[in-house]
């Protein structure tokens, strides 16, 4: 038998989490999931000490996103966080783009965080609050605002103390007259564009509704008549009635309207204190933004189609917003999340953070609003998923209490691990397996240089 130290024996066999500097990406692997509430790719990269860091691309992106970043990935230290996150930048984009790089930053906390035995909020910097606050969204289903009401009270009666519902377009294009529109513009935003495969005219049709949906809110031609914001008021009106006037509510989903026809809704709906309006047009139009805050007393609000802290940059220094709004997962991930509530908190602007994934994307955003001081509310969308919290271990159950996250003193995300038995019973279409071999990934190559 071999002469070995004695203690290094022992630290080999008790603990494998033990040697930050010389852990290693081995590999990384998907579980594409769907209802929790949308789709999403859980996300795991190996090491060769066998701790494993948990990621998860964006709802409704592909796991491809994340899987082309493994070959620029396999050999290095996941401890080096953000000299990776650079190298892989690049590779990122707004949207669901984003969804891959952010995903892989994520699990690479992860890893930091088990390697050493810290929790990811340490990490940046420490805790401004035991208790994440998490608000409600609730979408729009019911006609009218009375029954909406009734939803967002059972909300309350539950615990949460923000709201969010839709309040736009979609709760009032089937009414005669409501909304001004070309002929035949607003059947396009009628069809739903989601989906795979099929056959050719079946792809066609696709994406012919996803080219509509995909037209910017200037070019559509659509307009709220007077009659379709007086429905609005009343939907919102009320809304107010049934849960009083002391809880936050958002607005999201005003749809694809003019700037002009968000003043007119927002200046409206002014007397009902939303506590944001969010998305009114796309984030890229900087100018529109500052116009649109300053023709209202509506907190107005964007973010969760941004990527990266730069693009976020110019939309606070035009005072076009009170409040962002990023998604961890389309962001950049963690890190660049901190840095882009910081650089709201130089704006006087506060931070929600959207979220509408997996109990993985709801504790990266809780470590991040954790450890950010102008953080206000984070968004859970599962509120109706039963099995939401089934998906991992080691968290406190359920996740959302009296409508708080508790982020547990826990190394890393603080997740021990994800139960393969639930995930397998909630694969997308299509989808053979969970955690399946991604070796064809493994040498995917490209000359990187983004400059000459
Ligand atoms: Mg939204």
């Amino acid at each position: 038998m071999p002469k070995t130290d004695g203690a290094d024996e022992a630290l080999n066999r008790v603990n494998t989490n033990s040697k930050p500097s010389d852990l290693r990406i081995t590999d990384m692997r998907v579980a594409e999931i769907v209802g929790a509430p949308f789709t999403s790719a859980l996300l795991k990269i190996y090491t060769n000490q066998g701790i494993v860091g948990l990621g998860e691309v964006r709802d409704g992106a592909s796991a491809t996103y994340a899987l082309m970043l493994k070959s620029r990935l396999l050999g290095e230290n996941p401890c080096d966080v953000d000299r990776l996150f650079r190298r892989i930048k690049q590779f990122g984009g707004h949207g669901r783009q984003g969804g891959g790089v952010s995903a892989v930053e994520i699990a690479l906390w992860d890893l930091a965080g088990k390697a050493y035995g810290v929790p990811i909020y340490q990490m940046l910097g420490g805790k401004f609050r035991d208790k994440v606050r998490v608000y409600c969204d609730t979408d729009a289903e019911k006609p009218s605002g009375t029954e909406t009401g009734k939803r967002l009270k059972e909300r309350m009666s539950r615990g949460f103390t923000f709201l969010k519902m839709d309040l736009g377009l979609m709760q009032i294009a089937h009414v005669p007259g409501a909304v001004a529109a070309p002929a035949g513009a607003l059947e396009g935003f009628r069809a739903n564009p989601r989906g795979r495969g099929g056959a050719l005219e079946e792809r066609k049709a696709r994406n012919l509704a996803y080219d509509v949906q995909n037209v910017q809110h200037p070019f559509t031609g659509l307009h709220f008549t007077e009659q379709g914001i007086d429905l609005l008021e009343q939907y919102i009106h009320e809304v107010r009635e049934v849960i009083g006037y002391e809880i936050p509510l958002a607005i999201d989903h005003v749809g694809h309207i003019s700037l002009q026809d968000g003043i007119r809704l927002s200046r409206r709906i002014e007397k009902y204190v939303p506590a944001w309006l969010e998305d009114v047009i796309p984030w890229q139009y900087t100018e529109q933004y500052r116009q649109l805050q300053e023709a209202t007393t509506v907190p107005i609000c964007t973010g969760e189609d941004i990527y990266l802290k730069e693009a976020f940059e110019p939309l606070l220094r035009s005072g076009g917003l009170s409040v962002i709004h990023p998604d961890l997962l389309t962001s950049g991930g963690i890190l660049e999340t901190k840095k882009i509530g910081d650089m709201a908190q130089d704006h006087g602007v506060a931070m929600a953070i959207h979220m509408a994934e997996s109990p993985i994307a709801a504790m990266a955003a809780a470590h991040v609003a954790t450890a950010t001081e102008n953080f206000m509310a984070l968004e859970y969308h599962s509120a109706d998923v039963d099995w939401w919290d089934d998906i991992v271990t080691g968290i406190p159950k359920p996740l959302v209490k009296d409508g708080f996250i508790t982020v547990p003193d826990k190394p890393g995300l603080g997740i021990d691990d994800v139960v393969d038995e639930v995930i397998a019973r909630h694969l997308q279409p299509g989808v053979t397996g969970i955690w399946q071999p991604t070796d064809h990934w493994d040498n995917e190559y490209s000359w990187d240089r983004t400059w000459s």
